[in-house]
């Protein structure tokens, strides 16, 4: 079975008025996703997806002109090789480094998806893992700055629907963030585990101000106070308290950069995303690494219900997988497209889907409703 065909779908969305969520980042604007399709000589097709990038173009023109032409004529199921030979002839040398990880990240999901449903298995029983429940939190774009009266009102109401862990977003003023923390806090109560996304706005003195209320609270973690290659603050970050560990990983690719942060010895969670950090195929050696050191992976999640049912499979077969960061944003209709991915249980937890591959049936026809918008998903916040 060769690969005979890869094709780059970008999909975009406004976001409608009111809907807006903003974070360290800045304000949402829209939002893109790439499906990559994988057709194969035997007629089976695997569908995947790559992060955009905030250049969906960009990515697709990877794909297409760039990384197609490396792979078709491969074996479709030789994910280890397609990965080589990627890294070998694109990303080595004068190779757009996170950007082809992106685009590797889509094909590399779509030939597991191909594998899946040539073997007649859903991903997780093939990556050697069962059906388990798998605890997730409120996450996706959400619980931005806002008032904390109703911030919190936001965060339960996460809650009423069995979520036993919700993230807020920081990098606002330290002041601000610390108001929120307290109050979602002591609205919540003692059991619910509240997390942190600081989406790289903070800087050393901003985590001194911060880091003693995270440990107050007993806050799950601090995800991204910095950049992601901002490995010396990293490390003097993580010396304010033993209590809150960092976390760390959407913005790393790769195990070769997973083995920085490694050295780093200063970020206790990964979150590599797989849609980003090089596909499946990448994400079992970045867990496989992160287990000797007994780090857990609470993996990232991405735009469409397809990274979302990957992830669970992924989850459901690694021994040192944490959360599912479930997306339980008010406006995201790329999450629904396919259908209903995953549903909160009253445990909290979530399950992979149980049809072969991914087992995500996509209906092409609905690409249509969401041309491409190029150009930056977020309002400038400086
Ligand atoms: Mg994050």
């Amino acid at each position: 079975m060769k690969i005979t065909r890869i094709t780059a779908i970008p999909l975009s969305y406004r976001l409608p008025e009111g809907k807006t969520v903003t974070m360290g980042i800045g304000s949402t604007l829209k939002r893109d996703a790439i499906i990559v399709r994988v057709e194969t000589s035997e007629g089976i097709t695997g569908y995947g997806e790559a992060h955009p990038g905030r250049s969906p173009g960009a990515i697709v023109s990877l794909i297409h002109n760039t990384l197609q032409p490396l792979l078709v004529g491969m074996k479709a199921t030789d994910c280890v090789g397609a990965w080589q030979r990627v890294h070998r002839m694109q990303l080595s040398s004068h190779g757009l480094g996170a950007g082809t990880c992106l685009a590797l990240s889509g094909i590399d999901m779509a030939l597991w998806d191909i594998r899946g449903k040539a073997a007649k298995m859903p991903l997780y029983e093939l990556l050697g893992g069962s059906r388990r429940r798998i605890p997730a939190y409120a996450g996706g774009i959400s619980m931005g700055f806002q008032p904390a009266q109703a911030l919190a009102q936001e965060a339960q109401g996460y809650v009423a629907q069995g979520y036993k862990a919700v993230k807020l977003r920081l990098g606002d003023t330290a002041k601000n963030d610390i108001e929120r923390l307290r109050k979602v806090r002591a609205v919540l109560g003692d059991d619910i585990d509240i997390l942190a996304d600081a989406n790289t706005a903070y800087t050393i003195a901003d985590v001194r101000r911060v880091m003693p209320v995270l440990a107050e609270i007993r806050a799950g973690w601090l995800e991204e106070p910095f950049a992601c290659n901002d490995f010396a603050s990293y490390r003097e970050a993580a010396k304010i308290s033993a209590l809150v560990p960092l976390a760390a990983g959407e913005n790393h690719f790769t195990r070769f950069e997973f083995g920085q942060l490694l050295e780093a010895r200063a970020v206790q969670i990964w979150q590599p995303d797989l849609s980003k950090s090089g596909g499946i195929t990448e994400a079992v050696r970045i867990a496989a690494m992160a287990s000797a050191f007994r780090i857990p992976v609470h993996a990232h999640s991405s735009a469409t219900g397809l990274n979302h049912a990957a992830t669970l499979h992924f989850l459901a077969a690694t021994e040192n997988a944490g959360y599912f960061e479930a997306c339980v944003s008010s406006f995201n209709p790329f999450r629904d497209m396919f259908g209903t991915t995953f549903k909160i249980g009253e445990d909290g937890c979530v399950e992979p889907p149980d049809a072969p591959g991914i087992g995500v049936e996509i209906d092409e026809s609905i690409f249509e409703r969401y041309p491409m918008i190029d150009g930056p998903g977020y309002m400038v916040k400086f």
